[in-house]
């Protein structure tokens, strides 16, 4: 969303306790210069982010910077208490690094976290949502400080800081921000803490109302000055965990709420273990370029991967976009089977560069029919592999926040970070003004691969699986587009889809983010947008395609692209989500 650059512009008078005269603002969902650029959803984040590189900060401080003003102005979306994933690509060393933020379950979960003890069946999604069990270990404080200290030049502290500031001053409420709040209005009311900071009143915030955050501004300072381990080890922490066992349930909630809010068994010992992960990445080569991404707990890597090689694989003969799209749509579908037979926290590394083989691509592709939509769901490969059950994605959300940032040196981040549901699971931590995520409830409940074993079930300490899917793309050796988004496990689709429309279907990436998005993850039907329904339906009906209700936005991208000798054009959504917002630090004078 973006929200008001003209607050924007005031709010930030010191970046890293530096004062600095008012930046300011370019707003826009498309910049194009050089000397650094930086795309998110929050012009008040990417301000932060671009005054950052102005400042001679490279790509991970900026990254850091807009992510920390990301957790006070998209609250619901980011913030201290979830997770994500931070891809970087290094120009000195001219490698790809990742960090795995993801939340962690606690030690003592198992196969039947989420099923009802008393009835023998899995708790439905809004129980397990709202309650201290879905709660996850956040990763993504560890995050901002694995990334400042192996390849920031700038401490956390004043990215903390300089977030504060935002915090105290308030930021405005647009649409988008109303309607993430309305739609969870009765989660939120249950939880004083919550209902005091975003349902004044008893109800959603007035559009150009301003928030404060106070509460935050003084948890963000207090770790500038302590450190993370006043989170994972202190009394931040401390809060956290009496939430977590005894949800701050109001003695007088807004509006009823149909299930018990259930406590969870998160410990010290939980937090103060937790690590992040420094995966490879994936990688996958695409008609001439090397595609990295995130390796599991996300698919994302894999799932993207798999089926830009299987589209690589395909006999894509005709200039025609419908016939492209057809492939498109099968390859994802293909895709998705494999991810759920196969693609959790544990998958072993073999599997996973199995799933990533030109060999597995082939066999998978080699069942696409030029002609004809293969029957939905699909099963997973290999090929000669039995049809068996594979259920529908049940992670349809929007709840997620995407930023892509790149310096004057040709460092690179694509960082994706979320707390699942928009405003997680419902609470806001009480004294500490930031909102717990429910990331375990992207376990499955129960097992969706019929007798064969779910990779995606809780375990102890496991992560779960995700569907973020930020991705770097290398041509001859250098960075060519970096992009990511939001959106559940239509974040797979919706990078694959703008891959595609840049590289195969010949679309600028301005053009690749605004194109109308279509979803299909091996589900009876696809999920797309009005407009690409209105304009692909009738010939992709023809093919076979069959469409389920169309919805009104997919995704909500940020992407830059590298346009040789140092250019960089940033790009974020026109439209969806309330646009977002892009800059560089040298436009081009056109
Ligand atoms: N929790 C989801 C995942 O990690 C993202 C949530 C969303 O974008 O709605 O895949």
């Amino acid at each position: 969303m973006r929200f008001l650059s003209a607050l924007a512009a005031l709010s930030l008078t010191t970046v890293g306790s530096v004062a600095i005269s008012a930046p300011a603002v370019a707003a826009g969902s498309t910049a194009q210069g050089y000397g650094g650029a930086i795309a998110t959803v929050d012009a008040t984040a990417t301000a932060a982010g671009l005054e950052v590189l102005r400042r001679g900060g490279n790509a991970v401080d900026a990254a850091v910077a807009a992510a920390a003003t990301l957790g006070v102005t998209e609250p619901f979306a980011s913030g201290i208490g979830g997770g994500g994933f931070f891809v970087y690509y290094d120009a000195r060393e001219h490698r790809v690094h990742t960090i795995d933020g993801r939340e962690a379950g606690p030690a003592t979960m198992t196969s039947t976290y989420f099923v009802n003890p008393a009835t023998g069946q899995p708790y439905a999604f809004d129980e397990a949502r709202v309650s201290g069990l879905s709660v996850g270990v956040p990763g993504t404080l560890a995050t901002w400080e694995a990334a400042a200290r192996q390849w920031g030049t700038r401490p956390l502290s004043g990215a903390l800081n300089t977030a504060a500031e935002v915090a105290d001053r308030g930021y405005t409420v647009d649409g988008e921000f109303r309607r993430q709040v309305t739609e969870n209005a009765a989660a939120f009311g249950q939880f004083d803490s919550t209902k005091a900071l975003y349902l004044p009143n008893g109800a959603p915030p007035a559009v150009g109302a301003t928030i404060r955050n106070p509460d935050l501004a003084r948890t963000y300072r207090l770790i500038a000055r302590q450190g993370t381990g006043v989170f994972y080890r202190g009394e931040v922490g401390a809060d956290l965990l009496r939430a977590v066992a005894a949800p701050p349930v109001s003695a007088s909630p807004a509006s009823p709420w149909a299930y018990p809010i259930r406590p969870g068994v998160l410990t010290a010992a939980d937090l103060a273990g937790y690590r992040v992960r420094r995966p490879a990445p994936t990688r996958s080569d695409y008609k001439g370029l090397t595609v990295y991404g995130m390796s599991t707990p996300s698919s994302g890597g894999t799932a993207v991967g798999e089926a830009l090689n299987i589209l690589e694989a395909s006999p894509i003969t005709s200039a025609s976009t419908v016939e492209k799209l057809h492939y498109y749509l099968e390859a994802s579908a293909l895709s998705f089977a494999d991810r759920g037979r196969y693609v959790g926290a544990n998958t072993p590394e073999p599997m996973l560069r199995k799933l990533l083989s030109d060999q597995w691509a082939k066999q998978r592709a080699c069942q696409i029919d030029p002609g004809k939509a293969l029957a939905k769901p699909v099963a997973p490969g290999p090929s000669q592999c039995t049809p068996s059950v594979t259920t529908a994605t049940p992670d349809n959300g929007m709840s997620t926040t995407n930023l892509t940032v790149a310096d004057r040196w040709g460092n690179v981040v694509e960082y994706t970070l979320t707390l699942e549901q928009f405003g997680g699971n419902g609470m806001v931590l009480p004294g500490r003004g930031f909102m717990l995520n429910n990331e375990l409830t992207d376990f499955n409940f129960a097992g969706t691969q019929g007798t064969f074993d779910d990779p995606n079930l809780p375990g102890p300490g496991k992560r779960p699986r995700s569907s973020m899917s930020p991705t770097i793309v290398l041509k001859d050796g250098k960075p060519f587009l970096a992009v990511g988004a939001p959106g559940g496990s239509t974040i797979i689709t919706t990078v694959l889809q703008i891959i595609y429309g840049r590289v195969e279907l010949g679309l600028t990436l301005p053009q690749a983010l605004a194109a109308p998005r279509a979803a299909q993850r091996n589900t009876a039907g696809i999920q797309a947008e009005v407009a690409f329904h209105t304009t692909y339906g009738p010939e992709l009906t023809a093919l076979g395609h069959v469409f389920g209700a169309d919805v009104a936005e997919i995704g909500a991208a940020t992407a830059i692209e590298f346009t040789g000798h140092g250019g960089q054009l940033a790009v974020a959504e026109p439209v969806r989500r309330g646009s977002g917002s892009a800059a560089v630090v040298r436009p081009t004078v056109k």
